[in-house]
């Protein structure tokens, strides 16, 4: 079958990161232009979700505004991307001018009800499920009874369709013309997805007529935001790779885009599956988008720490009305912390502590004795409380651009893209 030829093509490697305040793009290049040093070439996506956007009450705009002027300042002559990211049809509008990466979020569909005359259409259009599916680069077969397809696209086509509904949305609103990446995502959901899930998942989007470039699978294990992956290392391993396979075949076997690839949307900092990732890349020779949280902030939490009296101060500050509203903080995201409640020193024990003290507590090196997963991940969530300081803030991201630019490119660069792309 001829190959449809999409208008704009992501790249093999990607990696996306969060700029909460919209201060730290160029810092955030840098590390991109230091990694482009050592020969090799990822791509840069700026992401924000409109849940981002809402609690910090700023403009998708905004996002776009600073990468293009660290592209400018910087002049990076690579491509770079902003992602609308976990839109759905009534969040996606706002985003339709400023993003060309639309991050399609279907897993509220699915696992609701579909008619069995489609599931049954379904599985009379794909012979080839059916029975033992073999796949190149995975040793057992896919054994699919029809019952087992009935299933999955039981619980996912609800999904794919919507999927449909918003990627069809945004082709019209931005016309015939338009160039844009599309990745759908199911990754917010309770259970993960098996590859012969996946592999399912992917005909159906085929069907669909999406021209999906990444996909979002939720994966074993728990990716919680901030911090390490709590997980099998070896079941997730096993997965990662056989998704790898089932990508390669789907692209082979269905109408979706030859540069189609896996996003792992890690909530930042899953060191611990970075080797795993690079030793698949390095095998398989495949492409990955990496997608972390806006943990940027934290590093700006860090720098301010470090950087004097009336920086550490000001993060004494969110971390004492942070420990104040922990509740209602954590709340929106329940699924995606473990914060041991007991472990969170009291705000005058943190007002104690001097500015390395507290950078030390915050910065994510697990083999320091001073570092706090808790600390970090109750800061990591208490964004809002920036926001509401407003200039206060920002003023003080601009007085110490230096020492904060600094914490943001050490840490994407040494932390994140040397152990993915160069190992
Ligand atoms: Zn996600």
């Amino acid at each position: 079958m001829a190959k449809f030829k999409d208008k704009l093509k992501l790249e093999r490697f990607s990696f996306g990161v969060g700029d909460r305040f919209a201060h730290q793009a160029k810092a955030q290049l840098q590390a991109f232009q230091r990694l482009a040093l050592d020969g090799v070439e990822v791509v840069p996506v700026w992401n924000k979700s409109n849940r981002e956007h809402t609690l910090i009450g700023s403009d998708p705009q905004s996002v776009r505004d600073s990468a293009a002027a660290a592209v400018l300042a910087l002049g990076w002559d690579k491509s770079w991307h902003v992602d609308a990211d976990h839109i759905r049809l009534e969040t996606v509008d706002r985003f339709l001018a400023c993003s060309d990466f639309f991050t399609i979020d279907v897993a509220e569909s699915i696992g609701k009800p579909i008619s069995a005359e489609k599931v049954e259409n379904f599985i009379e259009r794909h012979p080839e499920l059916v029975g033992a599916v073999v796949i190149y680069g995975i040793p057992h077969p896919f054994p699919l009874s029809e019952e087992d397809i009935a299933a999955i696209v039981g619980k996912y086509l609800l999904a794919v369709e919507e999927a449909g509904r918003i990627y069809r949305h945004i082709l019209s609103k931005k016309g015939k013309a338009a160039k844009f990446i599309t990745e759908v995502s199911m990754d917010e959901t309770d259970s993960p997805q098996t590859p012969p899930e996946l592999l399912v998942i992917l005909a159906m989007l085929s069907d669909e007529g999406i021209r999906v470039q990444t996909i979002a699978p939720k994966f074993t294990g728990r990716f919680n935001k901030g911090v390490d992956y709590v997980g099998d290392l070896l079941q997730f391993e096993k997965e990662f790779n056989d998704d790898l396979a089932v990508i390669a075949h789907a692209v082979d076997r269905y109408d979706l885009p030859s540069n189609l690839k896996l996003s792992v949307h890690s909530g930042s900092d899953k060191f611990s599956l970075y080797p795993i990732i690079h030793r698949a890349l390095v095998r398989s020779e495949a492409g990955v988008h990496i997608k972390t949280a806006g943990t940027t902030w934290l590093e700006e939490l860090i720098g301010l720490a470090e950087s004097g009296k009336e920086g550490s101060e000001f993060v004494k500050e969110i971390y004492a009305q942070a420990l104040a509203h922990v509740e209602d903080l954590c709340a929106p995201y329940a699924a995606v912390i473990d914060i041991d409640r007991s472990k969170l020193p009291t705000s005058h024990c943190f007002s104690k502590m001097n500015g390395t003290q507290i950078a030390s507590a915050i910065r994510h090196v697990q083999q320091n004795p001073q570092f706090n997963a808790n600390i970090r991940q109750l800061l990591h969530v208490a964004f809002k409380l920036a926001a509401k300081a407003g200039p206060r803030f920002t003023n003080l991201l601009v007085k110490n651009e230096e020492v904060v630019g600094h914490q943001v490119t050490e840490n994407l660069y040494q932390r994140h893209l040397r152990p993915l792309f160069v190992g």
